[in-house]
């Protein structure tokens, strides 16, 4: 029976200049056996005191924000799984990891099977051109990283994001899923899509 795992890791987001602090979370989906670890913030410590014992079979980044894939590459080498992100966010990816990439190419529609379940691949730019959400439906979630948090749309004042597009990607994509569906964000607390679509009004 496949479950989410979760916990939070402290530490610096870097863009255009500035650096904030900022909490984000870590998910892990899978089963007692393996699993997937769901983007590589700060700390590889963090991210295998919930994966615990398991096999990591991918680390798949939702974007390229450093916040999100830092730890990426020190991850892959402590468990052996490949890094997989879209490819449109080559520019954000070279900012934080110039001299190593990537090894899968994410794609809309791919699927990632893990622990006896699905994760749809859902390609929704905006926050960040090679931005994605995951989606589970056996188990009822999504995993949108900064692309849709409680409260509404993810950040897009900062190079590489647009406004338009992300409000276009969460309609046309997101807003498409059972409306009971359990958003788990890149930041702060869950929500639901029913939720967020009763908030977002324009
Ligand atoms: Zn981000």
């Amino acid at each position: 029976m496949a479950r989410v795992d979760h916990a939070v890791a402290s530490g610096t987001f870097s863009l255009d200049g500035e650096t904030f602090e900022v909490d984000n979370n870590i998910w892990v989906v899978g089963d007692d056996r393996e699993c997937v670890v769901i983007d590589a913030p700060h700390s590889v410590e963090d991210i295998l005191a919930v994966v615990g014992d398991r096999t990591v079979t991918a680390i798949v980044c939702t974007h390229a924000h450093d916040d999100h894939v830092r730890v990426a590459p020190a991850l892959r080498e402590r468990v052996g799984a490949p890094i997989m992100l879209h490819p449109a966010d080559r520019p954000l990816w070279e900012l934080t990891h110039p001299d190593t990439t990537w090894d899968v190419d994410l794609a809309d529609g791919d699927t990632i099977t893990v622990g006896g379940t699905e994760l749809r691949v859902l390609h929704t730019p905006g926050h960040a051109p090679g931005a994605v959400c995951l989606y589970a439906e056996d188990i009822g979630c999504v995993f949108t990283g900064d692309t849709l948090f409680q409260g509404g749309p993810g950040a897009t004042g900062r190079s590489y994001s647009d406004a338009d597009v992300i409000r276009e990607s969460i309609r046309s994509t997101l807003f498409t899923l059972p409306e009971d569906t359990v958003v788990h964000t890149g930041h702060g607390d869950d929500t639901t899509i029913a939720a967020e679509k009763a908030g977002m009004t324009d």
